[in-house]
């Protein structure tokens, strides 16, 4: 890792994860030195993914830690320079932009802004360790190892219910879980998970702890209009509540839609000149590490433009 050398670079990441990489490997190869500021793991949320099955160019899958590692290292070996700090704000000084860290400022004529997004968590007992081995956030990522199994979906928006029709063609048994006792999800979608004969609904439900040793077998359950409560056997639980954007460092700084998401153009444009957003961050992302990626690619090469007129 390489620590703070300078304080001013010709554009600077903000996070770590497959857009920030990318855009960092871009850059350094463009010969524009280039600042990446991480305040955790670099590799980002892909980091956390046990096996990566669709990113192209890895057959056999690759571990999400060892794609983010490669990530750095290929595009430290182009020059990238790597701060471990958390980005607390961004100042406009004209055509100079100071963005702050928890370490110290660095001035700036570009930023790519790549802080990605979280899955918003239970917290609940067995969640935080069954992560990867049972506990998902990614139907799209994991169904795949529940063939013919029972799996649990947490929640009823648009986004469990995607969920929910995704895991169907693979599990045995899709049961959701929704504290309501209807939907929030949009009508075709409930029309089509209603029809879908594997997909069960536990109403007014919350979950309430996930338990396994090495992997989950079963959630204890909370019916909350009768109090009774119950176990439901599944070897696998995606909790799909929502996702917070990482963007509390942006407030003021730039327009963000109504849940916090930066708006971009097909440049990755935002709507002040030389700052760029790219992957999960941007509004409407398909939330994918290739996605991701290209977007980073899609920030640096305008970036670079940016700077050069
Ligand atoms: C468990 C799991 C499994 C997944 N599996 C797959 C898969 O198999 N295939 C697939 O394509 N996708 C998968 N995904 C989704 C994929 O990981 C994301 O779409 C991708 O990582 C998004 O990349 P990103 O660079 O936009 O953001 P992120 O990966 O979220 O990276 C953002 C980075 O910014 C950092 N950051 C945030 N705020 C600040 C700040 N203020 N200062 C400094 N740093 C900051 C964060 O620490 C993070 O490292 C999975 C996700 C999860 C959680």
């Amino acid at each position: 890792m390489t620590e703070k050398t300078k304080q001013e670079y010709q554009v600077i990441i903000i996070g770590g994860g497959p857009a920030g990489l990318t855009a960092g490997l871009y850059t350094s190869r463009a010969r524009l030195s280039s600042l990446l500021i991480e305040r955790g793991l670099v590799g980002g949320q892909i980091a956390d993914a046990e096996l990566v099955e669709n990113y192209p160019g890895f057959a056999q899958g690759i571990s999400g830690l060892e794609l983010g590692q490669l990530m750095h290292q290929q595009a430290t070996k182009y020059g990238l320079n790597t701060v471990i700090a958390e980005v607390t704000g961004i100042e406009l000084k004209g055509e100079e932009k100071v963005v702050k860290t928890t370490k110290s400022d660095f001035t700036t004529k570009a930023v790519i802004i790549a802080s990605g997004s979280e899955r918003r968590k239970l917290g609940i007992p067995g969640e935080e360790n069954l992560t990867g081995r049972g506990v998902s956030y990614c139907a799209t990522c994991d169904a795949p190892f529940f063939k013919d199994k029972p799996v649990a979906v947490v929640g009823g928006g648009n986004a469990a219910i995607t969920e929910a029709l995704y895991l169907a063609k693979f599990a045995s048994r899709v049961i959701v879980i929704h504290r309501r006792d209807q939907l929030r999800a949009s009508r075709i979608l409930e029309e089509r998970a209603l029809a879908e004969p594997k997909i069960e609904f536990q109403w007014n439900s919350v979950v309430e702890g996930i338990e396994g040793e090495e992997m989950v077998k079963r959630l204890s359950l909370h019916q909350v209009t009768t109090g009774k409560k119950s176990t439901l056997d599944v070897a696998g639980v995606f909790i799909a509540i929502g996702l917070k954007p990482n963007t509390d460092f942006l407030k003021g700084v730039l327009p963000l839609d109504e849940a916090g998401y930066i708006i971009t153009n097909d440049k990755m444009e935002t709507e002040l000149p030389g700052i760029f957003a790219a992957g999960d961050i941007r509004q409407n992302s398909p939330r994918q590490a290739i996605t991701a990626a290209g977007d980073g690619a899609t920030a640096a090469i305008f970036a670079e433009k940016f700077i050069s007129q």
